[in-house]
């Protein structure tokens, strides 16, 4: 089998499956206890929480674990409903999690701005500017996009939100550009979200990146654990498997590697007469439009030969339609034609080369009726 759906998940690396184990069968006590076995889960966890941050280029103390980028990037969003007289601008390029919460704020009375994303899938950086004012309480720009792997300036806007709106916080969705862009401390951010089962951990535990100087109201009350702001008892297995994946994955990871091999598949569609979308890429993500074939029909094709593809986001899978996609200017039928092949740090070149042939010969008889 050829996986090639890395950006909605990755396979859970052993070393993170031996560390989740052996934080249950050996390291199970609650790290928020007193005696002895307790103390030591609990130093075990403050390890891998500092291993975390310094991978991800953070300090020691900034980062809050959540059970997923979903839950930090609702948290965030979310915090804007104590300001009902400011505004919040997003960007039409945001994932759901950042999407649906920013639109239920309006229920709240909220202002929230919508700015549009180029034909390639990047922001619009003067229509950013000329969003964000002396009222804008949160700026929230994702860094790399799920649906395209289009790379957005965060340094950039960071500098342009200070400069308008010195009061606002800047979040920044970072799911899909962790290990794959720049470190965390040089984006200029107050808040970043991160997703683990992207990077080779098992599903259901994240964190949110916040600033040492940046307060934000907690998330859950209860017993005080996360620094008073996400009450709850940590998920201590899930914390070892985070900190020994992200070891693992940033020993493997090799941008130019990736993105040569991305290059390669471009090469390949484009000479097959399909279309790639997003501009500036991650090198991760490759969105292809195939004239005339329908992503799904295409998805499950190839399936049968042993290769896994993406058609729009995961988390997008079961609704009709792609917002992102038409927010880049294609119409429902050419986002229903789009497949997204997303590569992790285990793809090599020769898999890839295969799939893209089976993509291509599954499409050609599709075309013409032939399956
Ligand atoms: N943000 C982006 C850009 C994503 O790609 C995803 C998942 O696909 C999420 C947020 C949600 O992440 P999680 O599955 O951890 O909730």
């Amino acid at each position: 089998m050829i996986y090639l759906d890395n950006a909605a998940t990755t396979k859970v690396f052993d070393c993170a499956v031996k560390a989740a184990e052996q934080a249950m069968l050996d390291g199970y006590f609650n790290p928020n206890a007193t005696y002895k076995s307790a103390v030591e889960a609990k130093t075990a966890m403050d390890d891998n929480r500092r291993k975390i941050a310094s991978i991800l280029g953070a300090k020691d103390g900034e980062l809050i674990f959540t059970s997923c980028a979903t839950e930090s990037n609702n948290w965030v969003i979310n915090c804007c409903r104590k300001k009902p007289n400011g505004n919040v601008v997003i960007t039409a390029g945001e994932h759901a999690s950042v999407f649906e919460p920013a639109m239920a704020l309006k229920n709240h009375g909220i202002d929230v701005r919508v700015v549009p994303i180029k034909p390639s899938g990047e922001v619009d950086t003067d229509a950013l500017a000329a969003a964000v004012d002396g009222d804008t309480t949160l700026v929230s720009v994702i860094h790399v996009s799920n649906e395209t792997g289009a790379v957005n300036p965060i340094e950039k806007i960071s500098a342009i939100v200070r400069a308008r709106a010195p009061r606002a916080l800047f979040h920044s969705d970072g799911v899909q550009a962790v290990l794959k862009t720049k470190p965390i401390s040089s984006l200029g951010v107050d808040l970043y979200s991160i997703s683990a089962h992207k990077l080779g951990a098992p599903k259901g535990i994240g964190a949110l990146y916040i600033k040492k100087s940046v307060n934000i109201s907690p998330l859950l009350y209860g017993g005080g654990q996360e620094s008073g702001l996400r009450s709850g008892t940590q998920n201590t297995p899930y914390i070892a498997a985070f900190a020994s994946a992200l070891e693992q994955y940033s020993k493997l990871v090799d941008v130019a590697k990736t993105a040569d091999i991305r290059d390669k598949l471009k090469e390949h569609f484009e000479k097959s007469g399909c279309t790639i979308l997003g501009g500036n890429n991650s090198g991760f993500i490759l969105t292809v439009l195939i004239p005339d074939v329908k992503a799904e029909i295409l998805q499950n094709y190839v399936f049968e030969k042993g290769v896994i593809i993406g058609k729009g986001s995961a988390c997008a899978g079961s609704k009709r339609g792609n917002r992102v996609l038409s927010a880049m200017g294609l119409d429902m039928r050419q986002s229903e034609c789009c497949i997204r092949i997303s590569l992790s740090v285990d793809t090599c070149i020769d898999d890839a080369m295969r799939a893209a042939q089976i993509i291509t010969d599954g499409a050609e008889k599709i075309r013409s009726g032939n399956v």
